[in-house]
């Protein structure tokens, strides 16, 4: 029986809402934390722990978002925050090399056979950032090849028809970035190979190299159909250009491997975040020790950064890959297929056409009754009744990705108790879902 929402205090987070909308853009720091897509006003959360978040009124809401992927072990896991606090208690930045760096890039050698080098960043934008420069070095080429719906962070030259926030808000691109930034960048249907051979058929000699996230996550989950990644791989070679695949989202998290783990294609470059950060500022780019010496100071290519491989970051991040155990896979792999279950039978007792789709343990749910392969398809959905679906959980204590097209990203901390509250919202949100208006209808 669906259950009626608990009544909530909201007033303290309208109150920093307004307050942070007059000092910071849309009020939020991020675009995908704002709900302009759902409605509503931002819960503002002051702590979480486990699998729990709680805002600044005091309500706790079951997370399926993961600070968007970093949280596998869930919130303030106890190794984590101490290895933080022992990192902090020596000295917050340094300016120079560290042990721990190093472990941390052998930790992450270690698990992705590919990547033979690392080096240490800020953020996932800035690994794709420089992943891109270290290609077009590499091969003295321009262009790039990107697919449709994939976010790679908001590097100029991949903003073209992003996921994530830029699908979000129904952006084609972004204003600011120029006409020459955008020139050298292909964008291409997801899945498509046939479209990817045509361009390299006219342009091979020009491509430095092809992007693509390991398996799409941000217009909502997509893997790659099969052969796909192994045919960019072929494709790539046969010209003379890289594969830069991109698990800054997938990486640590779809399995101790990333998702090189559950396909086994090798790519040229790789990027990472998120889980390798255990939720502090930190991210990597990577490959094989003769692609990375290109970098300064072994190469010419040039990379830098103030606060790269910060100490405490890089504590964060190492505990929670160590505590990243089989164990811990296994709980987030059967906690996906638990989520996607729950999800597909509440909706299906509505009538609610929809596909619960998974890229290993990342999930997503499209209000379509047919697969969705790529961006086009993701867009034909009938993403409109997402908004009821998503204030209905929330209202009863289940804290989504305020997007139709955002993965959700379940912990291994997820609790008989937890899997309580968000099995006794699903009927409620697939009956708001089966009763939502189409725009079209809502304008008649
Ligand atoms: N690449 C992928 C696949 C991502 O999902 C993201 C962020 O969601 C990024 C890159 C950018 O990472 P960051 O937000 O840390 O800059």
């Amino acid at each position: 029986m669906a259950s009626t929402p608990i009544p909530t205090a909201t007033d303290t987070s309208k109150q920093l809402f307004d307050r942070a909308s007059s000092v910071i853009p849309g009020g939020v720091n991020s675009p995908v934390r704002a709900f302009k897509s759902v409605g509503g006003t931002p819960r503002f959360m002051v702590s979480a722990s486990g699998p729990w978040l709680t805002d600044a009124d005091g309500t706790r809401y079951v997370d399926l978002v993961c600070s968007w992927g970093p949280m596998i072990l869930g919130h303030a896991h106890p190794a984590v925050v101490d290895a933080v606090r022992a990192a902090a208690g020596s000295g917050l930045s340094f300016g120079a090399p560290t042990p721990a760096e190093v472990e941390l890039a052998e930790e992450i050698i270690s698990r992705v056979p590919p990547v033979e080098q690392v080096r240490l960043v800020n953020s996932g934008t800035e690994a794709t950032m420089s992943a891109i420069r270290l290609a077009r070095g590499i091969t003295g080429r321009k262009v790039i090849v990107k697919f449709a719906g994939c976010y790679h962070g908001h590097v100029d030259a991949l903003l073209a028809q992003a996921g994530s926030g830029v699908a979000t808000l129904g952006l084609p691109t972004s204003p600011g970035v120029t006409g020459a930034q955008a020139a050298d960048t292909v964008v291409l249907p997801y899945n498509d190979l046939d479209a990817v051979r045509a361009v390299f058929a006219e342009r091979g000699s020009e491509i430095a190299c092809v992007i693509t996230e390991a398996a799409a996550g941000n217009m909502g989950a997509i893997a790659p159909v099969p052969g796909f990644n192994a045919g960019l791989r072929d494709v790539c070679h046969a010209h003379g250009a890289l594969l830069v695949v991109d698990e800054v989202m997938t990486g640590f998290r779809v399995s101790a491997s990333g998702w090189f783990g559950r396909d086994g294609v090798a790519g040229d470059l790789y990027t990472f975040g998120k889980v390798m950060s255990g939720g502090l500022p930190a991210a990597a780019f990577g490959g094989s020790a003769a692609h990375m010496g290109h970098l300064a100071p072994a190469g010419p290519v040039y990379q830098a950064g103030t606060l790269s491989g910060n100490p405490v970051a890089v504590a964060a991040g190492l505990a929670t890959l160590r505590a990243a155990d089989e164990a811990v896979y296994a709980a987030l792999d059967a906690n996906a297929a638990r989520l996607g279950d729950l999800i597909h039978r509440a909706l299906e007792a509505e009538s609610v056409p929809h596909r619960v789709q998974f890229a290993g343990n990342l999930l997503s749910v499209f209000f379509t009754g047919d697969e969705v392969v790529d961006y086009a398809g993701a867009q034909a959905a009938q993403t409109w009744r997402f908004p009821a679906f998503f204030h209905a959980m929330l209202e009863r204590g289940v804290y989504l990705p305020p997007s139709a097209y955002e993965a959700w990203f379940v912990s291994a901390a997820l609790t008989d108790e937890t899997w309580e509250v968000i099995a006794d919202a699903l009927p409620a949100a697939a009956s708001a879902a089966a009763t939502a208006t189409a725009p079209a209808e809502a304008a008649q």
